[in-house]
């Protein structure tokens, strides 16, 4: 008997794509049922993120047409990374193996067949990832590599142009379970579970309608939260900095003494000015990264559950 997969896709305001997005799917599965290569018990599964539109009804309707197709109501809009969560863990015990995608057609459908033979061979963990970035914008482009250039430096440690596109296999959901953090990046976490991993490479496509749920403001809050979940280096890196500008607070000393003696009068009231902005700026740039990290203990401390599940369809 084939093993179960399940296929999780968190949805916000996708009307416009889930129609084309579930016949396609439901032809790929469908496919790879009658090839025998996945069980018939194999579903997709759609997590609706507190959706202003109607997407929730279509979600429904698919489910109450053809059993293939899942839903999962969340009870509002958490974001991208915590509506996926609550998608992996609600089907964890169903699945022997999940494959996380968007709503979007972005992730080419057809390297499923790859993922799935590669869990066949052994992997628990396969990263769907982007072989080039041709149809992306040239914004988009170079904000995004830019991105995990300096996540990398900052000690994130992420598999290159890889997204939430991934096969996780039962196991490795399981271990993904016992991280219990609220902020959540999920492309950070998974390489900390460890097991057999691999990668399939695919080629992103162009989103099939409607416009993208990431905005710029989105992004940054992103990056900021991939880089501070997974790493204390930037706290590191000011204690540096720290040192650094004290270093030179001592160089300026020794000069001023020796101009003093030099007879020099009082000069430098731009030097002056320029220091205390300089120092203040830096200051308050230190402040902000610590007050990052306070406030993730903060939420971290107070545990709150990353996703409230209000409705579950699936037979
Ligand atoms: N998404 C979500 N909740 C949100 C924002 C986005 O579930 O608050 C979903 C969205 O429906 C899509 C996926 O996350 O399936 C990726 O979003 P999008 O395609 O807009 O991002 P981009 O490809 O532009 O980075
Ligand atoms: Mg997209």
């Amino acid at each position: 008997m084939a093993d179960v997969l399940y296929v999780v896709i968190p949805c916000y305001n996708e009307e416009e794509v889930l129609p084309e997005t579930s016949k396609r799917l439901k032809e790929k599965l469908v496919s790879l049922i009658e090839k025998n290569k996945i069980s018939d018990m194999s579903r997709i599964a759609f997590v609706n993120d507190g959706s202003k539109d109607k997407t929730w009804e279509l979600i429904k309707e698919l489910h109450s047409e053809d059993k293939i197709f899942s839903g999962i109501n969340l009870s509002k809009n958490r974001g991208h990374q915590n509506a996926l969560l609550a998608g992996l863990m609600t089907v964890m015990e169903k699945a022997d193996m999940v494959i996380s995608m968007d709503a979007d057609l972005q992730d080419d459908i057809n390297a499923i067949d790859e993922m799935v033979d590669k869990y066949y061979a052994g992997c628990d963990v396969v990263y769907g990832v982007r072989s080039s970035r041709k149809k992306d914008t040239f914004f988009k482009r170079f904000t995004a590599e830019f991105f995990y250039k300096i996540m990398t430096k900052m000690g994130a440690k992420t598999v290159f142009n890889h997204a939430d596109y991934r096969l996780l296999s039962k196991r490795a959901l399981e271990g993904l379970a016992g991280f219990k953090e609220v902020n959540l990046f999920l492309r950070g976490m998974v390489p900390m579970v460890g097991y057999k991993s691999d990668v399939v490479y695919y080629e992103r496509g162009e989103r099939f309608a409607g416009e993208s749920k990431y905005p710029l403001s989105k992004m940054l809050s992103f990056a900021v939260e991939g880089v501070t979940s997974l790493s204390v280096k930037p706290i590191r890196y000011i204690t540096g900095l720290g040192f650094f500008i004290f270093l030179m607070s001592i160089a300026i000393l020794i000069y001023s003494v020796v101009r003093f003696f030099m007879g020099a009068t009082v000069q430098g009231w731009t030097t002056l000015m320029v220091s205390i902005w300089a120092i203040g700026g830096i200051i308050m740039i230190s402040l902000g990264v610590v007050g990052e990290y306070v406030g993730k203990v903060y939420m971290e401390t107070k545990a709150r559950p990353r996703f409230i599940i209000e409705e579950f369809i699936d037979e």
